[in-house]
């Protein structure tokens, strides 16, 4: 299996992965952790795309084919993609080099995605996800999971975060067309719990 997730900042893409990763066993390929876990351990790859992510500015495509094409070569049960391609080159790398079974849009509206987002807290340990609406941890400030503290995104401020939907509209907006044109988007209504999406999205798969 050889999917891709699209959508909006904070449409939930990265949790249903999670869900059909459990499921399933295909990899979940996640762009952006791929890219603070580099830029956690300072490497030379982590230090050239901090500058980027901290802004909110899309990390240069030669570092993002360097980060993405080992993952997707070692998934070898197959994999979900999430949050890449983000703009046409990287659509047409990446289709150069795999056939994609399925297509989903998790689609929500830019209002709803930023209130996500500003909600959106993760465990500085085990980074767990958690939403201070909708997906509230039982103990204020602290991870369920393993105790730790629950922090905000460096790039989850107002700022880049108004950059990075820019990005979404400009230039995944192309991707998402061209796949549409094509007749191989399935679109998603992500205004919904998670149970619903998920189930929606397994509806597809069978
Ligand atoms: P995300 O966690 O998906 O919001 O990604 C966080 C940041 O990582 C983005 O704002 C970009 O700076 C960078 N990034 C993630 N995926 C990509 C990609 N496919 N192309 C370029 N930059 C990316």
């Amino acid at each position: 299996m050889r999917m891709i997730l699209l959508g909006i900042q904070g449409c939930g893409k990265g949790t249903q992965a999670d869900l059909l990763e459990k499921e399933f066993g295909w990899k979940h390929v996640n762009v952006g952790d791929l890219f603070r876990r580099h830029s956690e351990n300072n490497t030379l790859l982590g230090q050239k795309a901090r500058n980027y992510m901290e802004k909110g500015e899309l990390v240069p495509d030669k570092l993002v084919f360097e980060v993405v094409l080992q993952e997707l070569h070692n998934a070898k049960k197959g994999f979900i993609l999430d949050g890449f391609p983000r703009n046409l080159e990287q659509m047409k790398f990446l289709l150069e080099k795999f056939t994609i079974d399925h297509v989903f849009l998790l689609d929500l509206d830019k209002n709803v995605a930023v209130k996500r987002i500003s909600s959106r807290r993760h465990c500085q340990d085990c980074k767990l996800v958690y939403n201070l609406i909708s997906r509230k941890p039982k103990k204020d400030g602290i991870c369920d999971a393993c105790g730790g503290k629950l922090v905000q995104r460096d790039d989850d401020v107002e700022e880049a975060v108004a950059r990075r939907i820019e990005k979404f509209y400009q230039e995944t907006g192309k991707v998402i067309d061209h796949f549409r044109e094509q007749g191989n988007l399935i679109i998603i209504n992500a205004d919904d719990t998670l149970a619903s999406i998920y189930s929606k999205i397994r509806e597809y798969l069978s």
